[in-house]
Protein backbone atom coordinates (compact mmCIF):
# COMPACT_ATOMS: atom_id res chain seq x y z
CA UNK A 1 0.00 0.00 0.00
CA UNK A 2 1.13 3.36 -0.82
CA UNK A 3 0.68 5.71 2.20
CA UNK A 4 0.85 9.54 2.19
CA UNK A 5 0.71 11.67 4.94
CA UNK A 6 -0.70 15.55 4.60
CA UNK A 7 -0.63 16.51 8.06
CA UNK A 8 -3.11 15.89 11.08
CA UNK A 9 -5.39 13.15 10.13
CA UNK A 10 -5.44 13.35 6.07
CA UNK A 11 -3.76 10.62 4.40
CA UNK A 12 -4.14 9.35 0.56
CA UNK A 13 -3.81 5.79 -0.13
CA UNK A 14 -2.61 4.22 -3.09
CA UNK A 15 -2.90 7.74 -4.92
CA UNK A 16 -6.82 7.23 -4.80
CA UNK A 17 -8.81 7.50 -1.43
CA UNK A 18 -8.33 10.56 0.89
CA UNK A 19 -9.11 10.29 4.71
CA UNK A 20 -10.28 13.43 6.66
CA UNK A 21 -8.62 16.48 5.00
CA UNK A 22 -8.62 18.88 7.47
CA UNK A 23 -10.56 22.52 6.01
CA UNK A 24 -8.39 25.37 5.00
CA UNK A 25 -7.29 27.03 8.80
CA UNK A 26 -8.75 24.80 10.78
CA UNK A 27 -5.39 23.27 12.34
CA UNK A 28 -2.77 25.27 13.32
CA UNK A 29 0.62 25.88 11.13
CA UNK A 30 -0.26 24.09 7.87
CA UNK A 31 -1.00 25.36 4.63
CA UNK A 32 -4.04 25.07 3.21
CA UNK A 33 -4.72 21.39 1.45
CA UNK A 34 -5.08 20.86 -2.25
CA UNK A 35 -5.38 17.13 -3.03
CA UNK A 36 -6.01 14.91 -5.93
CA UNK A 37 -8.15 11.86 -5.51
CA UNK A 38 -10.24 9.15 -7.24
CA UNK A 39 -12.54 9.72 -3.50
CA UNK A 40 -13.02 11.33 -0.31
CA UNK A 41 -14.11 9.77 3.07
CA UNK A 42 -14.07 11.82 6.48
CA UNK A 43 -14.52 10.02 9.93
CA UNK A 44 -16.60 12.88 11.16
CA UNK A 45 -17.80 16.41 10.59
CA UNK A 46 -15.68 18.50 12.53
CA UNK A 47 -13.15 20.94 10.51
CA UNK A 48 -9.79 19.74 11.25
CA UNK A 49 -11.36 16.24 9.29
CA UNK A 50 -14.47 17.36 7.06
CA UNK A 51 -12.55 19.51 4.23
CA UNK A 52 -13.67 17.75 1.33
CA UNK A 53 -13.58 20.96 -0.72
CA UNK A 54 -9.79 20.32 -0.66
CA UNK A 55 -10.01 17.54 -2.48
CA UNK A 56 -10.40 17.98 -6.50
CA UNK A 57 -11.57 14.74 -7.48
CA UNK A 58 -10.92 12.71 -10.57
CA UNK A 59 -13.75 10.50 -12.74
CA UNK A 60 -11.54 7.35 -12.08
CA UNK A 61 -13.43 4.83 -9.45
CA UNK A 62 -11.34 4.24 -6.04
CA UNK A 63 -10.48 -0.15 -6.59
CA UNK A 64 -10.13 -0.08 -2.51
CA UNK A 65 -12.82 -1.62 -0.18
CA UNK A 66 -13.63 0.53 2.65
CA UNK A 67 -15.81 -0.61 5.93
CA UNK A 68 -17.18 1.53 8.13
CA UNK A 69 -17.33 1.34 11.86
CA UNK A 70 -19.33 3.84 14.07
CA UNK A 71 -18.16 4.70 17.32
CA UNK A 72 -17.86 7.85 19.28
CA UNK A 73 -15.49 10.89 19.79
CA UNK A 74 -15.42 10.62 23.41
CA UNK A 75 -16.12 8.09 26.59
CA UNK A 76 -19.40 9.32 27.04
CA UNK A 77 -20.97 8.05 23.61
CA UNK A 78 -20.57 11.35 21.90
CA UNK A 79 -22.14 13.43 24.50
CA UNK A 80 -18.97 15.83 24.67
CA UNK A 81 -18.05 15.23 20.57
CA UNK A 82 -20.37 13.35 18.75
CA UNK A 83 -20.21 10.04 16.52
CA UNK A 84 -16.59 9.14 14.94
CA UNK A 85 -16.06 6.67 12.05
CA UNK A 86 -13.46 4.35 11.56
CA UNK A 87 -12.53 3.02 8.60
CA UNK A 88 -10.97 -0.29 7.78
CA UNK A 89 -9.40 -0.14 4.12
CA UNK A 90 -8.31 -3.24 1.99
CA UNK A 91 -6.70 -3.23 -1.13
CA UNK A 92 -6.84 -6.72 -1.20
CA UNK A 93 -3.30 -7.59 -0.26
CA UNK A 94 -3.06 -5.02 2.81
CA UNK A 95 -5.15 -3.82 5.82
CA UNK A 96 -5.38 -0.11 6.55
CA UNK A 97 -7.34 1.08 9.75
CA UNK A 98 -7.92 4.76 10.63
CA UNK A 99 -9.44 5.61 13.30
CA UNK A 100 -10.47 8.70 12.89
CA UNK A 101 -10.77 10.68 16.40
CA UNK A 102 -11.44 8.07 18.43
CA UNK A 103 -12.36 8.79 22.20
CA UNK A 104 -12.32 5.53 23.99
CA UNK A 105 -10.95 2.39 24.02
CA UNK A 106 -12.72 0.25 21.31
CA UNK A 107 -15.88 -2.29 22.19
CA UNK A 108 -15.28 -5.94 21.50
CA UNK A 109 -16.93 -5.61 17.46
CA UNK A 110 -14.23 -2.79 16.89
CA UNK A 111 -11.26 -4.71 18.45
CA UNK A 112 -11.90 -7.40 16.03
CA UNK A 113 -12.90 -5.21 12.88
CA UNK A 114 -9.34 -3.13 13.93
CA UNK A 115 -7.20 -6.35 14.58
CA UNK A 116 -4.15 -7.40 12.82
CA UNK A 117 -3.83 -4.51 10.33
CA UNK A 118 -0.88 -3.49 8.12
CA UNK A 119 -1.18 -0.54 9.24
CA UNK A 120 -3.17 1.05 12.07
CA UNK A 121 -3.72 4.97 12.07
CA UNK A 122 -4.40 6.42 14.94
CA UNK A 123 -4.54 9.36 17.47
CA UNK A 124 -2.18 10.14 20.20
CA UNK A 125 -2.36 13.42 21.03
CA UNK A 126 -5.13 13.54 23.62
CA UNK A 127 -7.27 16.22 24.80
CA UNK A 128 -10.03 15.86 22.11
CA UNK A 129 -9.00 12.32 21.47
CA UNK A 130 -7.28 9.05 23.24
CA UNK A 131 -4.21 9.88 24.90
CA UNK A 132 -1.05 7.69 24.48
CA UNK A 133 -1.47 5.63 27.21
CA UNK A 134 -4.76 4.68 25.88
CA UNK A 135 -3.75 4.64 21.93
CA UNK A 136 -0.30 1.98 23.77
CA UNK A 137 -2.85 0.15 25.22
CA UNK A 138 -5.43 -0.02 22.01
CA UNK A 139 -2.31 -1.18 19.49
CA UNK A 140 -1.36 -3.61 22.23
CA UNK A 141 -4.86 -5.01 21.91
CA UNK A 142 -4.99 -5.19 17.95
CA UNK A 143 -1.64 -5.98 17.49
CA UNK A 144 -1.30 -3.93 14.15
CA UNK A 145 1.74 -4.83 11.89
CA UNK A 146 3.04 -1.10 12.03
CA UNK A 147 1.46 2.01 13.07
CA UNK A 148 0.90 5.54 12.16
CA UNK A 149 0.51 8.04 15.15
CA UNK A 150 -1.54 10.90 13.67
CA UNK A 151 -3.64 13.73 15.25
CA UNK A 152 -0.81 14.96 17.75
CA UNK A 153 1.39 18.62 17.61
CA UNK A 154 5.10 18.71 16.15
CA UNK A 155 7.02 22.07 16.17
CA UNK A 156 4.90 24.87 14.71
CA UNK A 157 2.28 21.93 13.41
CA UNK A 158 -1.30 21.47 15.35
CA UNK A 159 -3.59 21.94 18.11
CA UNK A 160 -1.74 23.89 20.94
CA UNK A 161 -3.57 22.01 23.68
CA UNK A 162 -2.97 18.20 21.84
CA UNK A 163 0.53 16.78 22.92
CA UNK A 164 3.19 16.13 21.04
CA UNK A 165 4.41 12.33 19.87
CA UNK A 166 7.10 11.80 22.27
CA UNK A 167 4.16 10.48 25.30
CA UNK A 168 3.25 7.83 22.46
CA UNK A 169 6.68 6.75 21.79
CA UNK A 170 7.66 6.27 25.29
CA UNK A 171 4.27 3.98 26.16
CA UNK A 172 4.82 1.90 23.17
CA UNK A 173 7.95 1.37 24.03
CA UNK A 174 8.21 -2.22 24.74
CA UNK A 175 6.21 -3.34 22.67
CA UNK A 176 5.88 -1.62 18.92
CA UNK A 177 8.77 1.16 18.99
CA UNK A 178 10.88 0.54 15.65
CA UNK A 179 8.08 -0.14 13.24
CA UNK A 180 6.22 3.32 14.50
CA UNK A 181 9.11 5.39 13.85
CA UNK A 182 10.41 3.91 10.90
CA UNK A 183 6.88 4.76 9.25
CA UNK A 184 6.87 8.38 10.91
CA UNK A 185 10.47 9.55 9.17
CA UNK A 186 8.72 7.24 5.84
CA UNK A 187 5.72 9.94 5.81
CA UNK A 188 7.32 13.02 6.71
CA UNK A 189 10.01 12.53 4.08
CA UNK A 190 7.26 11.92 1.26
ZN1 LIG B 1 -9.75 16.19 15.23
Amino acid sequence: MKIEWFGHSCFRINDSLIIDPFKAGSVPGYNPLKIVGDKVVCTHEHADHSGRECVQLTDKQCMLEIREYACWHDEQQGALRGPNTVFVISDGEEKLVHLGDLGHFPNNELLAAISGADYLLIPVGGHYTIDATMAAKICEAAQPKRIIPMHYRWGEYGYPEISTLEPFLDAIKTTTLADCVAIQELIRNN
